[in-house]
């Protein structure tokens, strides 16, 4: 299916999947979405990566699923790691925004059990939980799973290769028996085999072959700047990824400097690595860089051949490499170790060329990204800083000493005071200066049929409605004059005698010749750049090519 309007999805949900920005499903939504929403979807075994829209297409259907008049459990989903159930969470919650009496619970560990308790109390028809935190959970009857229809194993895999498989087996002797069972997994070794076997009953088997990352992992993102933006839109992309562990790859030694510089200035964890530093402060830098005391190390090709690091989670390319092996070679170093990377190619107009030369090597397209608004990073930073603080542990032995004097400080305030001044204490640095950012994006370019990107020359056309040529005719016809390269044409505005339309800007010559000698019925064409009419080229007459109005 091409579109979530067709997938009979409740108005509430398609109202979020729109604030979402998801366009179109994700090919195992496509896939998954449907049969989930028919009323005996049974089980499933859905192999999919991270990165691929897994979430979204089983947290859409089965939130669909929901009874809301109805407070008791009905949808378990286990994870792994705390950190993929708060994002989990976090994206059934953003799905189901509009479902007012839905509510969902994220229950792992290493946070307040109370605080936990004290939400599961209070009702939540669907729980993400890590299975360890579950089951210490179960143990007490803080929660009860015997009202679920639907279980979800998260990446299966990774449950069982940190050895929960006890606990799993624990959790699910409390569900009951009826309920569907959907297995997600990257991988399917032997024991999510067996777990499947054991459990799940004749379950319909998924496999997505064509993911958004790649079997590699790696996300080609490209960002259109003009060049003397070339840092304001690193900074947009670097505060955007408020986890960010990456390479931003320079040209130059000197460049290398020069951004290094600019981010240090603007207090990011950033660093230099090239040729003109000695080997011993080369030596220092990538020890910081692997110990994780940097975020960003700013380097050029050669200097970073000696750092081996695999969890990276962005490449940046401050600009393109000459070659195109070179920027394979960059984006090959994130998205290691079965992880999600980023690639990110912060590009000016003249760098097209290379940008389609970079597909054709690392056989994927790039996706042609917005550079972020001030309002998007705010949001992002906002949100990531709230799940940072649910997860951070709390030293109680340490904290405790300083904890009357710090209440009788607070004591004027109400909670809401308490928790927005803490907030604003990280936040207002961004705010403020994201308060009058402006759109950095190159307006001049669109996306062609590829998705790439296309610079649009404008051109004037002696052909008008007196001539009664139509937009389609007018394609067509250029396309017959350029002896069909299937120019892309942007905008066309037909006038009486006359017309202009928008072409691909990288075939502005092809078109401009194209018109020696050529006629449309009895009119001599002419075709001008639309700014430059007053140069106007006068033709030779000599091989007469004349176009008819096709019937
Ligand atoms: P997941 O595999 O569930 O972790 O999703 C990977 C990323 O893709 C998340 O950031 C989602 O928000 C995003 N995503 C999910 N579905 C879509 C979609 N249909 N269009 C665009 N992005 C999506």
């Amino acid at each position: 299916m091409n579109s979530f309007d067709e997938m009979n999805l409740l108005p509430d949900l398609l109202k979020a999947i729109k604030d979402l920005e998801f366009e179109k499903p994700m090919p195992v939504q496509a896939a998954v979405i449907p049969h989930l929403l028919k009323d005996d979807s049974g089980d499933m075994i859905v192999l999919a990566q991270t990165g691929t829209g897994k979430t979204a297409a089983y947290g859409l259907p089965l939130l669909q699923k929901i009874n809301t008049n109805n407070r008791k459990t009905q949808l378990l989903i286990l994870c792994p790691t705390r950190e993929l159930c708060i994002q989990v969470a976090d994206d059934i919650t953003s799905y189901g925004i509009y479902m007012k009496k839905v509510k969902v619970a994220a229950i792992f560990g290493g946070a307040s059990i109370e605080r936990q308790i004290k939400i599961l109390q209070s009702g939540a028809q669907v729980i993400c939980a890590t299975p360890g935190r579950l089951l210490d959970l179960l143990r007490r009857k803080e929660t009860d799973l015997s009202t679920i229809t639907n279980l979800v194993l998260d990446e299966a895999d990774e449950m069982l290769k940190m050895g929960f498989r006890e606990e799993l087996e624990a959790i699910m002797s409390e569900t009951p028996l009826e309920k569907n069972i959907l297995l997600f997994s990257a991988t399917m070794p032997d024991d999510v085999w067996q777990i499947s076997k054991r459990y799940l009953k004749k379950p319909l088997e998924i496999t997505i072959g064509e993911k958004n990352i790649g079997a590699d992992g790696i996300i080609h993102h490209c960002y259109m700047v003009q060049a003397k933006d070339r840092y304001l839109a690193l900074k947009r992309i670097v505060d955007y990824y408020p986890d960010i562990y990456g390479i931003v790859f320079c040209r130059t030694k000197k460049e290398t400097q020069e951004v290094a510089d600019h981010l240090m200035r603007d207090e990011y964890d950033a660093e230099p690595l090239h040729g003109d530093l000695s080997q011993a402060q080369r030596e220092h830098v990538m020890q910081k860089f692997r110990n994780k005391h940097l975020s960003l190390l700013v380097a050029t090709d050669v200097a970073a051949r000696g750092l081996d690091v695999d969890d990276l989670t962005h490449i940046i390319n401050y600009n393109l490499p000459d070659e195109a092996e070179i920027y394979t070679h960059r984006s090959g170093r994130t998205g290691r170790a079965g992880k999600k990377g980023i690639s990110i190619i912060i590009s000016i107009f003249k760098d097209k060329k290379k940008i389609s030369e970079i597909e054709r090597n690392i056989k994927k397209s790039i996706e042609i990204k917005k550079i972020f608004t001030g309002r998007e990073i705010c949001e992002r930073q906002l949100f990531s800083m709230i799940d940072k603080m649910i997860t951070t542990e709390i030293n109680e032995k340490e904290i405790n000493p300083f904890l009357d004097i710090i209440y009788k400080k607070l004591e004027w305030f109400e909670r809401d005071e308490v928790i927005k001044k803490f907030v604003s204490i990280q936040f207002n640095r961004f705010l403020e200066y994201y308060k009058n950012a402006p759109d950095l994006n190159v307006s001049e370019y669109n996306r062609d049929k590829k998705g790439g990107a296309v610079k649009y020359s404008r051109f004037f056309i002696n052909l008008g409605t007196i001539d009664k040529i139509t937009p389609p005719e007018l394609i067509g016809l250029i396309n017959d004059l350029t002896e069909k390269k299937h120019i892309t044409i942007g905008k066309i505005d037909i006038k009486r005698n006359f017309s202009f339309f928008e072409a691909d800007h990288k075939y502005r010559d092809d078109i401009l010749n194209s018109i020696e000698d050529a006629y449309f019925e009895d009119r001599k064409i002419v075709i001008e750049l639309s700014n430059e009419r007053q140069h106007g080229k006068v033709e030779k007459d000599s091989k007469r090519r004349t176009f008819h109005r096709k019937r």
